[in-house]
């Protein structure tokens, strides 16, 4: 019984330990890896977004979502996928940079508003004078 127990521990221990790689041959199935997942790399379907786990990591998972879920993108070259994995990137890139400008428009109208509010000047003005006044300041710190 201790035995059985053993070996049913090690089986388990084993099971823990084990980390599916991802294969390139996983591309024509539209998967690449998730990001930040390197330890444990999960797949990432290019088409729909989805992250499977590790587990799902192998051939007949993969293909069971593809063919389940884009059986319509059945027979699309290779390169159609990694043309998705570019997109995919650059999208990512766009909006890591837009969340950035954002940040700072943010910060700056809070930083400006309440200097408007004390003159008791209409708020249009933050868009005739102090806008004016920052682009053509900015401008010269660009030089
Ligand atoms: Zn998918």
């Amino acid at each position: 019984m201790s035995r059985y127990v053993d070996c049913h521990k090690r089986k388990q221990e084993k099971k823990l330990e084990f980390v599916r790689q991802y294969d390139e041959k996983y591309m024509e199935l539209a998967f690449t890896v998730a990001r930040g997942s390197e330890q444990s790399p999960r797949p990432l379907c290019l088409v729909c977004d989805q992250v499977l786990s590790n587990n799902a990591m192998k051939p007949s998972k993969l293909a069971r979502h593809f063919h389940s879920k884009h059986g319509n993108l059945k027979g699309k070259p290779v390169k159609f996928f990694e043309r998705l994995l570019i997109d995919m990137n650059n999208q990512k890139k766009q909006l890591k940079n837009m969340k950035t400008s954002e940040k700072s428009l943010l910060r700056g109208s809070y930083l400006i508003s309440p200097q408007i509010a004390k003159t008791r000047k209409p708020y249009t003005i933050g868009e005739k004078l102090v806008k004016a006044c920052i682009l053509s300041a900015a401008e010269d710190f660009g030089r």
